[in-house]
């Protein structure tokens, strides 16, 4: 029998985490590639500080080659552009490559064209990739030189409120530091239908928490507001306001990427992976998808709409859990392991500079049995702490807690 081939698109928490597992769970008996468009593992929640300063890229990425390398693991730096599940082909801008598994950890496409003007091609900031933080870093240095007032936040159909919410909360620190804060005024606005709704429905206490925050701080904040277009030095939101900005940062809603897009019958209408809890897709049950790839269904009716956050934990989780199903199929076993994206724990720290909130919840999604908000100065220090464990960690290819 020939050796079976696994491909592993996208190399960032769920596709690292993945191909690393799967090397551990089944040794030599496979070939394993990894094929990503970025050649860097980066920690994306450290993103939030590179604005101010307080991390280079450097300190918070690493080369993915020598890690792979001492894995096994062939490394093609090349994004996929279209997969063909029929003749189980990657096929990438520098060849194809076929499979018998695959595994699509492709990450999010940031829809900025969703409102005229949003994002670094138009009139606002973003903090989703380095070279957007990098950026943002020369915007706010224009804002130090010449102070005024900002707009943080997030649009209708985004689903990462929790980077907007820890940007506010630095971007406040950092004027402090700065001796700004009584120049420059800061509105918060979000398509969340209350504060703390994060996309997961909200957690017990949470609301109240964050406007303490905000009302501390002096941050003003309007939600349930869709921005309808930004133009230079004015956000316009959906119902007429405008808000005047000199600095503003506004996190647009998440599609699946074109590669997803350009494959037909692989994603749904926005480009996302349907998989069943064993996060087997729905009809190809040779391939298997984890991270913000994967559909997740919103239990919820907002009056504008709010998506779910797909977070590190449970990008890793979803990784763990496909590398154990496809090591089983290898095997001859059915695929066995399985957890509904709702079903895992929300484990998290919204950073705030020098304080911020652990989260700790049994599960994403509502009903829950157990929430707790723990605010203080550990939380930040919780959140540099792990950000160290978990770039020494990966880069060292250990996925289990060594
Ligand atoms: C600013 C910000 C702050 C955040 N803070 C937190 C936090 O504090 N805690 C938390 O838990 N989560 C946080 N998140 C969410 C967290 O970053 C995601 O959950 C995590 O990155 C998801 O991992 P992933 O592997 O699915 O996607 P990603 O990490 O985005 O990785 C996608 C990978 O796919 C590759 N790729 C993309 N397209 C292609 C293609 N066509 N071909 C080949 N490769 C491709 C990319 O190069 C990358 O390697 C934050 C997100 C943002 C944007």
């Amino acid at each position: 029998m020939s050796t079976p081939k696994i491909v592993i698109v996208g190399g960032n928490f769920a596709g690292l985490t993945g191909a690393l597992e799967l090397r551990r769970l089944l040794g030599d008996e496979v070939e394993i590639t990894l094929i990503s468009k970025d050649d860097k593992f980066v920690f994306i929640p450290s993103l939030i500080w590179v604005p101010f300063g307080w991390r280079k890229p450097q300190d918070i990425s690493f080369a993915l080659a020598p890690v792979l390398e001492r894995a096994k693991i062939h490394f093609i730096h090349a994004p996929a552009t279209r997969i063909d599940p029929t003749t189980k082909t990657v096929h990438t801008s520098l060849g194809s490559y076929s499979y018998d598994y695959l595994l699509i950890a492709t990450g999010p496409y940031p829809q900025y064209e969703i409102v005229p003007g949003l994002g670094p091609n138009g009139y606002t900031h973003s903090i989703c990739s380095i070279e957007h933080a990098l950026h943002a870093q020369a915007g706010w240095k224009k804002l130090v030189d010449d102070p005024g007032p900002v707009v943080i936040g997030a649009t209708q159909g985004a689903s990462c409120f929790g980077a907007a919410y820890e940007f506010l909360f630095n971007f406040a620190h950092a004027l402090r530091k700065a001796r700004l804060a009584k120049k420059v005024p800061i509105t918060f606005i979000t398509a969340e239908p209350f504060c703390g709704h994060f996309g997961i429905g909200g957690l017990k206490g949470g609301q109240q928490m964050l406007e303490f925050f905000l009302k501390r701080l002096g941050i003003r904040w309007l939600t349930n507001v869709g921005v309808k277009e930004i133009v230079p030095n004015e956000v316009h939101l959906l119902d007429g306001q405008i808000l005047p900005f000199k600095f503003a940062m506004i996190i647009p809603p998440f599609l699946g990427v074109e590669a997803i897009r350009n494959s037909p019958g692989l994603g749904n209408e926005k480009g996302f992976i349907p998989v069943k809890p064993t996060y087997q897709h729905q009809h190809f049950s040779d391939i298997y998808a984890a991270g913000v790839a994967v559909a997740v269904h919103v239990p919820w009716q907002t009056p504008l709409s709010v998506g779910v956050p797909k977070t590190g934990y449970p990008a890793e989780t979803m990784a763990k859990i496909a590398a154990h199903n496809i090591a089983a199929q290898i095997k001859g076993d059915p695929p066995r392991e399985e957890k509904e994206f709702g079903e895992i724990p929300a484990l998290c720290v919204m950073d705030a500079g020098n304080m911020g909130v652990l989260i700790l919840s049994d599960k994403m999604l509502p009903p829950r049995k157990f929430e707790l908000l723990i605010p203080g100065p550990q939380a930040h220090w919780a959140k540099v702490a792990f950000e160290k464990y978990y770039l020494w960690k990966m880069q060292h290819g250990l996925v289990q807690l060594p």
